[in-house]
């Protein structure tokens, strides 16, 4: 499967059905999802690996790492949000195992972490994903707001690992976002890859 291919597959993913403020829920733009996975793919972090999706939602990383041949594990803590996942991995019959829970309970060791994670304009939950992904992967394809960067770039270091590259994106978050004064912002947003 090429990146078209894939960004085609990812278009037909069932997004949010009443995304929740509190948990952050919006679905990560197609264009920027088929980067996160392709980019692992092309990097050799999927075929054959074992895949955490932290923060998995409906699913969108997880489909296209799990059509692109890795092992994939989604953890999500939203019940509303793992039932459409579910839906979602029946619809494209793909094989991949959920874990309905708080990221903060799931501590198993894997190959490649995928994520986009809250954004923390409410919680700290930005630190706590990558701090949670660089201690199960070596290898994390994850996003972090710009101006949050140099934080997670500090993080990662402490963990004995290297950022080896950033590429920045715009992107809109909507106002499911917790945003009471525009409808959508624009923000610019990191992709970080780690590796040992
Ligand atoms: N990865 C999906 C969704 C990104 S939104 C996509 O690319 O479309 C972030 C997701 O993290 C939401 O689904 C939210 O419910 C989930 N989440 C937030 N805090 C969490 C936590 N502590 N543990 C597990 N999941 C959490």
């Amino acid at each position: 499967m090429n990146r078209t291919q894939l960004k085609i597959l990812l278009s037909k993913v069932e997004g949010f059905e009443k995304p929740k403020v509190k948990l952050e829920q919006y679905l990560t733009p197609i264009e920027l999802a088929a980067d996160i996975v392709y980019t692992a793919y092309m990097q050799g972090d999927i075929q054959g690996q074992k895949i955490v999706d932290l923060g998995a939602g409906t699913g969108l990383l997880s489909i296209g790492a799990s059509k692109l041949g890795g092992r994939v594990y989604a953890v999500e803590t939203d019940e509303n949000a793992v039932e459409i996942l579910q839906k979602n991995i029946e619809k494209f019959k793909q094989d991949i195992t959920i874990i309905n829970k708080d990221i903060s309970d799931f501590d198993e060791k894997c190959d490649t972490v995928l994520m986009n994670p809250p954004f923390s304009v409410h919680s700290d939950s930005l630190i706590e994903f990558w701090d949670k992904a660089t201690d199960i992967a070596d290898n994390v394809y994850g996003l972090c707001p710009s101006n949050s960067t140099n934080k997670v770039i500090d993080l990662v270091e402490k963990k004995d690992l290297n950022v080896r590259t950033f590429q920045r994106y715009n992107v809109e978050l909507p106002n499911t976002y917790g945003f009471h004064t525009e409808e959508r912002r624009e923000v610019e947003v990191d992709l970080i890859l780690t590796d040992k």
